[in-house]
């Protein structure tokens, strides 16, 4: 099925977040929709992250590691070691995925604390810790969005759908 790319912005934030419908689909493809289904969890790659604009132009799964039906652990080496190597490839990592098996996700408690972990870490090289939470309903409403900027975990909500810009809807 194809899907929209989505645009992302968060309050008080210059710069939005595009994720195109490619990177959607993958998002979407790990979807926890059956009760057997375990959680998936990636990272999320910039070729060339803009001051106005950061494009999602890589999302990949890491391999799992004791992954339960609610729960994310990460293997951090595997972690490191992606992003070296897409770090060769001139991909910079904006943060990470992960599934839940709820329809419109929401940060655990423990999310929370990751996310500020990391953004923490890697206060140099990011604008912001992007994080992103893939429930089990359709998008925009089943993919959750934030970014921590190192003291807040900020919620982006979805701007508007490729293709249909308020410009052109007056177009036609
Ligand atoms: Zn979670």
């Amino acid at each position: 099925m194809a899907e929209s790319s989505l645009v992302y912005r968060i309050p008080d934030a210059s710069w939005v977040l595009e994720l195109p419908g490619e990177g959607v689909r993958t998002l979407l493809s790990h979807a926890q929709r059956r009760w057997w289904s375990t959680e998936a969890a990636g990272q999320l790659y910039s070729a060339a992250p803009g001051k106005d604009a950061v494009r999602v132009d890589a999302v990949t799964k890491l391999p799992a590691r004791a992954a339960s039906r609610t729960g994310l652990r990460l293997d951090i080496p595997a972690v490191a070691k992606e992003r070296e190597a897409f770090f060769r490839e001139g991909l910079h990592c904006l943060g990470f995925w992960h599934t839940h098996p709820e329809p419109t996700p929401c940060p655990s408690p423990d999310d929370i604390a990751l996310a500020a972990d990391h953004a923490r870490a890697g206060r140099a090289a990011f604008t912001g810790l992007v994080f992103v939470i893939v429930g089990t309903a359709a998008a925009p409403g089943g993919i959750g969005v934030w970014v921590h900027d190192g003291t807040t975990l900020w919620r982006a909500l979805p701007q508007a759908e490729a293709g249909i810009s308020p410009s052109m809807a007056l177009l036609s």
